[in-house]
């Protein structure tokens, strides 16, 4: 293939983008499953909807300009669905895995942000008028998208992950906390998120794993 001038180089792109949305049709309805939080299940089966929706879009851009909608790998959005998945089938509390989840889908957000952004001002360049409408309304798409994982995360599963963690080094640490004092709490208001729940102690106070077994054997 030889890129001759802009207008190879946009076909090119639109093939690619054209790949990673059919790969998020496939890897979005397996999210919604892994999601523990309602709202976030809820969220991913929306944006499958919309995925579904941005096919048919790219496939008028392609229609416009005259040619076949041929989709070209794409291996950005092939490894960061890779990396969502590894992640995803790690044993793992399930507010953890659903922050872990919602990191995955909002740099899978960010990489098509990035593409269409683009493909816009390249059409707008080509004097593509149609393909830059429909460009533009998947573009907005998937900036919302991004903020109502945005949403979700800081109104409810960072908190809850958070404590999940904590909870588990409250277990850990039963008889063994006198083996090195915690530093005193001060400014618990401080120390309150957003939400108004209460944070406890954050991971820099706990012993390291090893000097702990040490303590132990002593
Ligand atoms: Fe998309
Ligand atoms: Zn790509
Ligand atoms: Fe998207």
């Amino acid at each position: 293939m030889t890129l001759n001038n802009l207008n190879d180089l946009f076909l090119h792109e639109l093939k690619d983008v054209l790949d990673a949305e059919h790969q998020l049709v496939e890897a979005l309805p397996k999210m919604a499953d892994a999601a523990a939080d309602p709202e976030l299940a809820l969220a991913f089966q929306e944006h499958l909807r919309h995925t579904e929706r941005q096919v048919t879009r790219l496939e008028s851009v392609f229609a416009a300009l005259g040619e076949d909608p041929e989709p070209d790998t794409c291996e950005g959005m092939q490894g960061l669905i890779e990396e969502g998945t590894e992640l995803m089938e790690t044993d793992a509390e399930p507010s953890v895995r659903d922050a872990a989840l919602i990191a995955a889908a909002q740099r899978v957000e960010h990489y098509e942000i990035a593409a269409y952004g683009t493909l816009r001002v390249w059409a707008a360049t080509l004097g593509l008028n149609e393909a830059v409408e429909l460009l533009e309304e998947t573009l907005e798409e998937e900036k919302a998208a991004d903020q109502k994982l945005t949403m979700i995360a800081e109104g409810n599963v960072n908190i809850e992950a958070e404590t999940e963690a904590s909870e588990a080094e409250d277990v850990e640490e039963v008889g063994t906390a006198a083996s090195k004092p915690r530093p005193a709490r001060t400014g618990s208001t401080s120390r309150r998120t957003t939400a108004g729940r209460p944070r406890t102690r954050t991971r820099a106070t706990k012993p390291a794993r090893g000097s702990r077994r040490k303590t132990r054997a002593r």
